[in-house]
């Protein structure tokens, strides 16, 4: 059993009163009704939930399970056949944990968002916000991170990263936006050190393979 997951389930039970902690043999989960609130506190959808725990909580999420039927299971819904939810792409979620966090962000910044945004779908017709489902959602992400859509460019900015020869903070960004190196890619560099360079040309590999 995971002792971060475990030591903060009376916290969590606390703050949200209609999940309990429930045990399956050796293991101990949550469950419950999630309530998701709008901007004015009024709750706005209500989702029959499970969260359990991994074991590399609390550097990667815990597992959120939508049980109650509510949103299809469906890769495009971003819902696994075991009705596990698919909250983001793995890079996005190891830069979230990179410190660790806690179950309560995790309910509050994840899990009720990514109802929110199923929320926001079914009134709409479309996501809020979603990186797309699989390679095509990974290349979104990088394009987001990396600001620009050129695969090239990715490499050539992930070598600089890697290479060793830093950029001074106050200089003009390489990428030629006039913005200060300290405003712009030293964010992205601080991110892409986190995933670090095998991940991060795996993941290229990948994105790549599957546009063929
Ligand atoms: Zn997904
Ligand atoms: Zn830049």
């Amino acid at each position: 059993m995971n002792q971060h997951f475990q030591n903060e389930l009376s916290i969590v039970v606390n703050k949200f009163p209609n999940l309990a902690v429930k045990s399956l043999g050796q293991e101990i989960y949550l469950r419950g009704i999630l309530d998701v609130p709008n901007d004015n506190g009024d709750i706005v959808g209500s989702f029959l939930i499970e969260i359990h725990s991994v074991e590399k909580f609390p550097y990667r999420f815990p597992k959120l399970y939508e049980v109650g039927g509510e949103i299809p299971v469906h890769p495009d819904w971003h819902k696994y056949n075991d009705n596990s939810c698919c909250l983001t792409v793995e890079p996005d979620e190891l830069i979230i944990c990179r410190h660790g966090i806690t179950l309560s962000y995790f309910i509050e910044s994840i899990a009720i968002p990514y109802f929110a945004n199923q929320l926001y779908r079914k009134a709409e017709g479309k996501y809020f916000n979603e990186y797309p489902h699989g390679y095509q959602g990974l290349y979104v992400f990088y394009a987001e991170l990396f600001n620009n859509k050129d695969i090239s460019v990715w490499l050539e900015y992930l070598k600089r990263t890697f290479s060793g020869k830093k950029a001074m903070r106050n200089d003009k960004c390489y990428c030629a936006s006039g913005k200060k190196f300290k405003y712009c890619h030293m964010k992205t560099e601080e991110k892409l050190r986190v995933l670090g360079r095998t991940r991060i040309l795996n993941d290229i590999q990948d994105i790549i393979t599957s546009m063929r």
